[in-house]
């Protein structure tokens, strides 16, 4: 017997090994379950050659994306208190907070830029899912106050990417604080006439849906994104009804005009500069017949 376990397994290891692919070459897709190799995945922005499917995209992703030529100057967001209440659930706020800062080199779950888009100046936000699940605090809601202000100074458009769970619970009140603050600096952005759009992505949900994600003057979800208030299952525990098929997704939203367009993350690039243009170009026309 034991030429079969010391010979026969570790050859047969060997053979399987060598024709082992690094795991990090290739990712399946979730929706279609297909391997799509990682640099193809890159290439063409996280959405699956094959099916099409849009995968969670992190916010520094975002931001290379939807700049002109992938540049980008990040502004340093104001340090919002930490830990106001000293919460604890199975774990310490503070340390979950340490914990995601320094998985993700970031502060907190926002991240704040400018640059051009499509040659025009333009102020854009995208929330981190990787975050605490993107969730609103003091911190992002003191980030979206500073994005629109910078908006403001620099007379450009404000461009959001959410995604969300919501509210940051650790936070209690503090949280819900934010959702007035981040409707009232999407205000600040279109009392000085300049765009306030919004990409819903997935998953946008609670308290961020609640708020500014809703109050973009053109709304734009990305294929298949989740997009509502409460979880599915407790709406339908609610009302005690099954709810419709591709309810809460963002084609189902479109159709019952809760967004405006759905656009594929490859052409949303092109979609934000061409927006830009038609509504900066139509303020100046403005302009012109005013004076
Ligand atoms: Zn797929």
């Amino acid at each position: 017997m034991s030429w079969l376990t010391e010979y026969v397994r570790p050859k047969i290891r060997t053979l399987l090994g060598r024709r082992d692919v690094p795991e990090n070459l290739w990712i399946q897709c979730p929706a279609c379950q297909q391997m799509i190799f990682h640099t193809e995945l890159e290439k063409n922005l996280k959405v699956c050659t094959h099916c099409g499917h849009h995968m969670r995209a992190r916010a520094a992703e975002r931001l290379a994306w939807t700049f002109d030529q992938g540049l980008f100057t990040r502004i340093e967001l104001p340090k919002a208190p930490t830990d106001p209440l000293r919460f604890r659930d199975s774990q310490r706020y503070a340390d979950r907070l340490r914990t995601a800062r320094e998985t993700l080199h970031q502060d907190d779950a926002l991240l704040v830029a400018h640059g051009t888009i499509g040659g025009q100046r333009a102020v854009v936000g995208a929330l981190e899912f990787g975050f605490m699940g993107g969730s609103m605090g003091a911190a992002v809601g003191e980030g979206i106050v500073a994005a629109a202000r910078l908006a403001v100074l620099q007379d450009a458009p404000l461009i959001l990417f959410t995604a969300s769970g919501g509210a940051r619970m650790q936070e209690g009140a503090v949280s819900l604080m934010q959702l007035p603050r981040t409707i009232i600096a999407s205000r600040m952005v279109k009392e000085a006439g300049l765009p306030f759009i919004t990409v819903l992505t997935d998953p946008t949900t609670g308290g961020v849906s609640a708020s500014f994600a809703m109050l973009g003057d053109i709304q734009i979800a990305e294929p298949g994104a989740l997009i509502g208030f409460a979880g599915a299952r407790v709406i339908e525990q609610t009302v005690r009804e099954k709810l419709p098929e591709g309810f809460q997704r963002a084609e189902y939203l479109l159709e019952h005009g809760i967004v405006d367009m759905v656009i594929k993350r490859t052409d949303l690039a092109a979609t934000l500069s061409r927006l830009i243009n038609l509504l900066r170009v139509k303020d100046l026309a403005e302009v012109a017949e005013a004076t």
